[in-house]
């Protein structure tokens, strides 16, 4: 059974053996958490970033899927990039975000991590409702067959905070 803990703060600053970043499919940096991790982790992680680019994804990180770098200077061993998906009125993504939580569980197992802090992917500039957003994450995450021990969720906001915890422990 893997645990999952919620943590009120900012993502960059925890200790875990994996810290997963809500990336873009550029791989080459953004904002929110994606420009958080790059400016605290140091230049390490985008040029690994672009060598993953060049040698794999010259098309771009795919939607749903998950990649691990370097977390350079952050307080953890392996930053796991995801891309979610831009939330649409029209269109049902969810599948699309729970992909971005059970392959960074994958590559986090492929790693041999077992502490893994989430942020609340999609739910910033890509604009998913958080209480949703929420829903998506601690369910995937329990239904997640992995090794990982412990899923702890850095949320950034309270309001981000109390949507988690009602899905946690409703
Ligand atoms: P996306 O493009 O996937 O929506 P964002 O980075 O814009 O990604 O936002 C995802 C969530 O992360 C939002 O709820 C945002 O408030 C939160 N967030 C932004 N910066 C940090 C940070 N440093 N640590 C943890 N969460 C953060």
């Amino acid at each position: 059974m893997t645990r999952i803990a919620l943590v009120l703060g900012d993502i960059t600053g925890e200790e875990a053996d994996a810290v997963v970043n809500a990336a873009n499919s550029s791989l080459l940096g953004g904002g929110g958490v994606d420009g958080a991790i790059h400016r605290r982790g140091g230049p390490e992680i985008l040029q690994a970033c672009r060598a993953l680019r060049a040698s794999h994804y010259g098309k771009g990180l795919p939607t749903g899927r998950a990649v691990a770098t370097t977390a350079g200077l952050l307080p953890a061993r392996w930053v796991i990039h995801t891309v979610g998906p831009v939330w649409s009125r029209e269109e049902d993504r969810s599948a699309l975000l729970a992909s971005c939580y059970r392959e960074s569980l994958r590559v986090a197992d492929e790693l041999g991590a077992r502490t893994v802090a989430f942020p609340a992917i999609s739910t910033g500039v890509y604009g998913w409702p958080m209480d949703d957003g929420a829903r998506i994450a601690v369910e995937t995450v329990r239904a997640a067959s992995t090794a990982v021990e412990e899923v702890r969720f850095v949320l950034f906001d309270e309001a981000a905070y109390g949507a988690f915890a009602e899905r946690v422990d409703p």
